[in-house]
């Protein structure tokens, strides 16, 4: 399926950024994921990144005695240090970027304004949006969603490490058959791992599509960017 070139929200996972290391960023995988926005801006396509956080810190993976909101607030932190990286990656490549924070942190990233957003999306920038929505109890899935409704993206491309949605964990099971296309419906009822409920459900309700794909795959990436959505799983 290939969709007319527009605006689109690109998620990535903070553990897809790790790498073989398995914590942290890893600076090839960073350099790849650069050159593929890269080249997707020079073909005309707005790209929003929201980067997770998962290399650095999860809220749910806290120890005892660390309280879930002030765990989330680390959490949102460890976003903010991707997306400082991924900004420094881009522009390596020559693509002007700006990093929007849901956390005010004005010595190192713009403050989250929704217009200022997209003005910057119109003039060829990518925006990465730092933070998360800001707020505890939340993912990065979710503020990705938020942010697509908000800006008006065409399209929530989910970058994984796997080729899609399964029926069952490919990880666990041989036979995992890969899923061609979902209704939203059809992954709310069957729970199917893709991202979480409210993720989902803001995407439903606002009608953007979710493509979600393998980005270790060479060349996924940029076909997904481009429009090409035969990459992976179609959610719409
Ligand atoms: N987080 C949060 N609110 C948000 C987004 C993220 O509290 O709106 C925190 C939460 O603790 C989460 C962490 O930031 O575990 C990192 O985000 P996420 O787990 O979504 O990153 P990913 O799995 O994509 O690497």
């Amino acid at each position: 399926m290939c969709v007319p070139r527009g605006r689109v929200m690109l998620k990535i996972s903070g553990e897809a950024l790790q790498g073989p290391a398995g914590y942290g960023v890893d600076p090839a995988i960073l350099s790849g994921i650069a050159r593929d926005v890269a080249a997707a801006v020079a073909a005309g396509v707005q790209v929003a990144v929201v980067v997770g956080g998962g290399n650095f810190f999860r809220g749910v993976g806290r120890w005892p005695g660390l309280d879930r909101a002030s765990a989330d607030y680390v959490g949102m932190l460890a976003t903010v240090m991707n997306a400082v990286c991924l900004q420094s990656a881009l522009e390596a490549e020559g693509v002007p970027t700006r990093v929007q924070t849901a956390i005010e942190m004005r010595e190192i990233a713009e403050p989250y304004i929704r217009r200022r957003a997209m003005r910057h999306l119109e003039r060829g920038r990518v925006v990465i949006f730092g933070a998360g929505t800001g707020n505890p109890f939340f993912t990065t899935d979710t503020a990705a969603a938020l942010r697509a409704a908000e800006i008006g993206a065409g399209a929530f491309l989910k970058a994984t490490k796997v080729d899609g949605v399964y029926d069952c964990d490919p990880a666990h099971h041989a036979g995992a058959t890969l899923h061609r296309s979902l209704t939203f419906q059809e992954v709310l009822h069957a729970s199917l791992a893709v991202m979480d409920g409210t993720a989902i459900t803001l995407c439903k309700e606002n009608d953007i599509p979710v493509v979600v794909f393998n980005l270790t795959t060479p060349g996924t990436m940029l076909q997904a960017l481009l429009g090409d959505w035969s990459v992976g799983t179609v959610i719409s």
